[in-house]
């Protein structure tokens, strides 16, 4: 059996709520009861929603907690090179677009695929995007069971960089979560449909 590696990957967006407790105390003890690695990384990607301090005393009340992690906490912050040469390899296969919609463009559904082809004339692209397709992709989650999205319609073509030139979460994570051997992941049931 390959060693068990979690982690806890918290927003520095304020002081550790209850329900990150929850979620960092439930991934401690999974991990640790079967003798595995437990990680803590910094999920500082998104500067205009991030609080001063809050990095500090999130790792603070960790300790305070006895949830002590293994090795250095990682913070996304200083990951870029990572998340670029991922986008570089995304960029060869094919699969990613600029993208120019605002929001309002977009609307609040499934992305409506206006860029796939191309930029309109004269419209300047910041964000990135992946095609997906109409495969449906199922995880098994030990406390919600099976879960199956189709992302064309559920999701539509996501973003991997802002329009503001921010990495998203939905490739630092997976970035991450892969260079770190993580393979076992507690999280807040508001990504289930964010896994995928
Ligand atoms: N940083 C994310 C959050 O605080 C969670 C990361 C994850 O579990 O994937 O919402």
């Amino acid at each position: 059996m390959p060693a068990v590696i979690g982690r806890f990957a918290p927003s520095p967006t304020g002081p550790l709520h209850f329900g990150s407790v929850v979620a960092a105390l439930a991934s401690y003890l999974e991990v640790r009861s079967r003798s595995g690695r437990w990680l803590v990384r910094i999920d500082d990607l998104d500067p205009p929603r991030e609080e001063t301090g809050a990095s500090a005393l999130i790792l603070e009340t960790l300790e305070a907690l006895g949830l002590q992690w293994d090795g250095d906490v990682v913070f996304q912050s200083a990951r870029s090179d990572a998340y670029d040469a991922a986008l570089d390899t995304l960029a060869r296969t094919g699969l990613m677009f600029p993208c120019a919609c605002t929001r309002r463009q977009t609307g609040t559904g499934p992305y409506p695929g206006t860029c796939r082809s191309g930029v309109r004339a004269g419209a300047s692209a910041r964000a990135l995007r992946i095609r997906v397709d109409d495969q449906a992709i199922t995880i098994n989650d030990a406390v919600q069971g099976p879960f199956a999205q189709t992302l064309a319609s559920e999701c539509g073509d996501f973003i991997v960089r802002r329009s503001d030139g921010y990495y998203a979460y939905h490739l630092a994570v997976v970035v991450d979560d892969a260079a770190q051997g993580v393979n076992e992941i507690v999280r807040g049931v508001d990504l289930l449909d964010s896994t995928p």
